[in-house]
């Protein structure tokens, strides 16, 4: 199958679409206007059940909700719709609201980046010692828009080159510098949105020698659930293959990072297929996803998902809470919710399952796992922990909170049993000081 993709000025071609109301497609032109809007016919023909599309979850990872915007943002820019106003009046409107959306503004997403002899390496993010990311500059889109997506201001520009890099020879001089990088991971957008060729010209020098340090090769991709044809169909889907070949016939681990929401982006012949051919080149894909508010946060279909990972060789590895995207309010799960749909989940599932780890903030001192909640002495607290830390002496250690039945995020925690602060928190306040500008945006999915 060819990829066609569909946005918000071609979507009306999509035949499907007939389904719809007039009210739900005025929706969606207005919800277009603030967040960016893409989707393929792979996902329209394979993925969504138009019978059912008003509650199908891979109709809403897609497609515009109408509950994504603010009740007054909504209203405006539908009243403008209505009566005509011209072209550049709604853009500039637009931009302003998705300035409101978005308190991080360009000049602060110089984070976590790492420099080589006084120069800053865009592109690339250096956060916890063992991994360096990397956002190549052609793997900055994707075969598909997920709704909940906290990327979206890169897609429409707001924040789009400055975080890509076309650097190669740089990002070997600081591997070669910082030999305690062990993993290097590609991210985006998706990276295997590339061309085979342009992947190659990332992936080749990493391969070479004088950077053994580099262990594993990890790829962030949704393109397994999205456009599984990148795999079987493509033009240069063999050249890719090969090159997943490569890698693990020199001795490296190379993990996919699969992004999987929903238990139907599983279940096509098409995605079977694919897995099958990636895992048939010694790759190893691993599986994450963030629990959201109308997709998936029941815990049978989490459960569901695990197992039909486990049966499809995939292994388990986060279940991430969302974080602060600008349609948050719609996806968003309470900590509790979150940690109850985990918890249950788990339960459900046999221990092979299990690795899964979660429900997980990427937060800015680093990676926090809501363990639970639970009760001690009379205090009724959150028991968290650090999976990552901006220092790795974090790690590991249970800390507490004040139970909050609201909170979604570590920011709206308070210290438990009457403490003014977190264990972590001077130490963090001192890396903001030193650190650039070291405010965190552009952190893991
Ligand atoms: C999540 C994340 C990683 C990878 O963490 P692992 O726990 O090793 O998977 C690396 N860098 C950043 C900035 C991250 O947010
Ligand atoms: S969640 Fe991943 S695949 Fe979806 S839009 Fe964001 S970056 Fe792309």
């Amino acid at each position: 199958m060819k990829y066609k993709a569909y946005t918000r000025s071609n979507y009306k071609q999509i035949p499907q679409i007939t389904n719809l109301t007039e009210k739900e497609i005025f929706d969606i032109d207005v919800v277009s206007i603030i967040f960016p809007f893409k989707t393929n016919n792979y996902v329209i023909e394979r993925l969504i059940d138009w019978a059912n599309y008003k509650t199908d979850p891979l109709f809403m990872l897609n497609f515009p909700q109408k509950g994504m915007l603010k009740k007054e943002h909504y209203q405006e820019i539908a009243t403008m719709l209505r009566t005509n106003t011209p072209q550049e009046i709604i853009k500039k409107r637009a931009n302003e609201i998705h300035m409101q959306l978005n308190p991080h503004t360009s000049g602060q997403l110089e984070l976590n980046i790492p420099q080589i002899n006084g120069k800053k390496l865009f592109g690339f993010q250096h956060k916890y010692k063992q991994t360096l990311l990397i956002f190549p500059s052609h793997g900055q889109t994707c075969h598909a828009y997920c709704t909940f997506c906290f990327r979206w201001p890169q897609f429409i520009g707001v924040d789009e080159l400055k975080f890509a890099t076309q650097e190669t020879e740089l990002m070997v001089e600081y591997i070669k510098n910082n030999p305690q990088i062990t993993d290097v991971l590609f991210t985006g957008g998706d990276p295997l949105i590339m061309k085979t060729s342009k992947l190659r010209q990332y992936i080749e020098p990493l391969l070479d020698d004088s950077i053994s340090n580099v262990q594993t090769i990890r790829i962030g991709t949704k393109s397994l659930a999205f456009w599984p044809y990148r795999f079987t169909k493509d033009d240069d889907n063999q050249e890719l293959l090969d090159i997943f070949r490569t890698i693990v016939s020199k001795g490296r681990n190379l993990a996919f990072m699969a992004h999987f929401c929903h238990p139907n982006e599983l279940a096509t012949e098409e995605v079977k297929e694919a897995i099958k051919r990636v895992l048939s080149t010694g790759a190893i894909i691993r599986t994450q996803s963030p629990v959201l508010k109308h997709i998936n946060d029941q815990p049978e279909i989490w459960a569901n998902m695990l197992r039909t990972q486990i049966n499809l060789n995939l292994i388990p590895y986060y279940m991430f809470i969302p974080r602060d995207t600008g349609a948050k309010d719609y996806f968003s799960v309470s900590l509790e919710e979150a940690w109850d749909v985990f918890r249950k989940a788990y339960q459900k599932v046999s221990g092979i399952c299990r690795t899964i780890r979660g429900p997980v903030m990427s937060a800015t001192p680093g990676k926090v796992q809501v363990l639970g909640v639970t009760k001690i002495k009379e205090e009724k607290v959150f028991v968290l922990r650090f999976i990552q830390g901006r220092n790795p002496d974090w790690v590991c250690k249970p800390f507490f909170a004040k139970y909050d039945k609201k909170a979604q995020w570590l920011t709206d925690l308070e210290p438990a049993f009457g403490a003014k602060k977190f264990f972590f928190e001077s130490q963090l306040e001192k890396f903001y000081h030193s650190a650039i500008e070291d405010i965190e945006y552009y952190d893991f999915e």
